[in-house]
């Protein structure tokens, strides 16, 4: 029986390793902010001094988020390693401050990958492979594994662990997932582990009530399924007042103070003191039985949140930019460059406004909202066109960016933005009015972007350009030089940034792009792969390959957009005159 053999080794190992876990579960509904309320209490232990890491689960087949359409799912974040994940990840390395991998992600698909590959090597010797144990057991080694790794930037091993599950109780997707950690908790032994309920309470009608019933019946769910919560957090309009409190108290078989509710508020960086305020850390504390340790940087975490709330009544410092784009509808597609703008304007003390234009109504006065867009771009202070893949809206975003450069209008292009740069100048500058990017138009005279040798035309998934890669800085005298100089300090040779793209700038044509007055300022290990591109002379007009925004925290704003935001606010000459010194 070599499962249960591995199993006792967990379980010592699972006790002794010190690693306390704590297990977040949706209930009701969807959407209630857990990933937000997840990264929240690690960051409360992490400006306590505790080594952190977190899990989320996602209960879909897909292996990685990296075929979703943003349409479904929003951004796809991308790590370190290349793996591509739900836009949460993202929320836990800019609370966390830390830079996560694959293993952080755990999907349905990832699971049953692994343990298909083992039915097929022959490693379970003849067993009928099922969900219970061998999905389950698959799932709880990981979590173990994954609270054995130390995260770069900690000091010692994890002692948190948290571990969010996407989706609500009831989920036929998210069934293997509570029953294993139904499982986990005799695993690692009752006292590691606290469960964690998040769920709404409704507030109804003009007296404004405040609705038990929903709650309860998840939690009901939830322990029908042998998951029993430690506290239960009341997503909420407004605060909870006792009556609710105490009766979810009586209802749900937890004590009074381990209901806590979770209002509406501000800024999200408010959720941190909010949970703290209601001594979710010493009930954490209390239940995991973990010493107190003293705060190292949490003033500094209200302080931003303090920061953001002065900004929001300030129209005075507002800053707009248009973000020229395909997937305006929704908010999410484009979180992390929203949020590397606020980063870099936190920072400034400027408030961003960002207005989302849909590229493809720029392309011809026809369009119903041709007028509104092109009024939104001309009056932006700076333009951005983020990432995107197809070719909907493509002209639309060369016209923007034609705007930008003819106009003197910070412009930032961001991977296929710096993409579409470059086939503009192709264009309007060089004359060469065919220019286009292979992914568009085929069988032209001037593929100035072109498919990468090296990247699969059959295999979607994982096979792009993808995660931290190095740029080298061939001109130090450039603008994109004086600003990753200025915000992470001395000298550089080369910057690591995140990538996504299977095209790139056509080596043919680079030279003929650069006596047309393109600077190529960075490229890759190769010196070939053009990763950095701006126009001298120009009052910010500047493309990157990668995706800066990935990187950027809400302490350290990425580079560029802090150019970007400084430029539109007309301060970038504080940037020249250093680089001159
Ligand atoms: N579609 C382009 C490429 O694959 C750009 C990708 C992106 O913007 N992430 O290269």
């Amino acid at each position: 029986m070599e499962n249960s053999l591995e199993v006792r080794e967990d379980v010592e190992a699972g006790s002794e390793s010190g690693c306390k876990y704590i297990l977040l579960i949706g209930g009701v509904l969807s959407g209630l902010g857990k990933g937000t309320i997840a990264s929240s209490i690690g960051r409360l232990f992490r400006s306590h001094n505790f080594s952190v890491t977190a899990i989320k689960i996602d209960p879909y087949l897909n292996i990685d988020a990296g075929t979703m359409s943003p349409f479904e799912h929003g951004e796809v974040f991308v790590l370190n390693d290349g793996t591509e994940v739900d836009l949460d990840l993202g929320n836990y390395e800019r609370f966390l401050d830390v830079q996560l991998n694959r293993d952080n992600n755990i999907t349905t698909g990832k699971i049953y990958d692994i343990v298909i590959k083992k039915e097929r090597k022959g490693l379970y010797l003849g067993k009928t492979v099922q969900v219970v144990p061998h999905i389950c057991n698959e799932i709880q080694d990981w979590i173990l594994r994954v609270s054995r790794q130390r995260l770069p930037e900690m000091e010692a091993d994890p002692e948190i662990c948290l571990i969010e599950l996407g989706g609500t109780v009831g989920d036929i997707e998210s069934m293997p997932f509570i029953e294993a950690m139904r499982q986990f908790q005799f695993r690692v032994g009752r006292s590691n582990l606290c469960v964690i309920h998040v769920s709404l309470v409704p507030v109804i009608g003009t007296a404004g009530e405040q609705k038990t019933k929903p709650t309860q019946q998840s939690v009901q769910q939830l322990r029908a399924l042998g998951l029993s919560p430690d506290i239960i957090l009341c997503r909420s309009t407004k605060p909870m007042n006792a009556e609710a409190r105490l009766k979810i108290s009586n209802f749900c078989h937890v004590s009074y103070e381990s209901v806590l509710g979770l209002h509406d508020v501000s800024n999200l960086y408010r959720i941190p003191q909010l949970l703290y305020d209601q001594r979710i850390f010493t009930l954490l504390h209390r239940y995991l039985n973990i010493p107190m340790r003293k705060a190292v940087d949490f003033d500094q975490w209200i302080e931003l949140a303090d920061t953001v709330d002065r900004l929001s009544g300030r129209s005075d410092l507002v800053v707009r930019v248009a973000m020229v784009g395909k997937y305006t509808e929704l908010e999410d597609a484009y979180i992390s460059v929203c949020r590397a703008l606020k980063h870099a304007c936190y920072w400034l003390k400027l408030r961003v406004e960002v207005d989302y234009v849909e590229a493809s109504e720029l392309e011809s006065a026809e369009s119903a909202s041709y007028e509104r867009y092109w009024g939104l771009v001309r009056g932006a202070d700076a333009i951005i066109v983020p990432g995107g893949f197809g070719d909907r809206g493509i002209e639309g975003k060369v016209l923007a960016a034609r705007y930008a450069r003819e106009s003197n209008k910070p412009y930032l292009g961001i991977c296929l933005g710096m993409q579409v740069s470059v086939i503009e100048y192709a264009r309007s500058v060089l004359g060469w009015e065919d220019a286009n990017s292979e992914e568009f138009a085929q069988n032209i005279e001037h593929p100035v972007i072109v498919f990468m040798p090296e990247i699969s035309k059959v295999q979607m998934g994982g096979t792009m350009r993808l995660g931290k890669r190095r740029t080298y800085f061939r001109n130090k005298r450039s603008l994109i030089y004086s600003l990753y100089r200025r915000c992470f300090g001395g000298e550089l040779d080369w910057v690591d940034e995140r990538h996504r793209h299977r095209y790139e700038v056509n080596l043919k044509f680079t030279e003929a792009l650069s006596r047309g007055g393109m600077d190529f300022v960075g490229q890759d290990e190769t010196g070939e792969r053009q990763e950095m591109v701006e126009i001298p002379g120009h009052k910010f007009y500047v493309g990157v390959q990668y995706h800066p925004e990935f990187l950027s925290r809400p302490n350290r704003p990425s580079p560029l957009f802090y150019g970007l935001m400084m430029a539109a606010s007309n301060r970038l000459g504080e940037v020249w005159g250093e680089a001159k010194e």
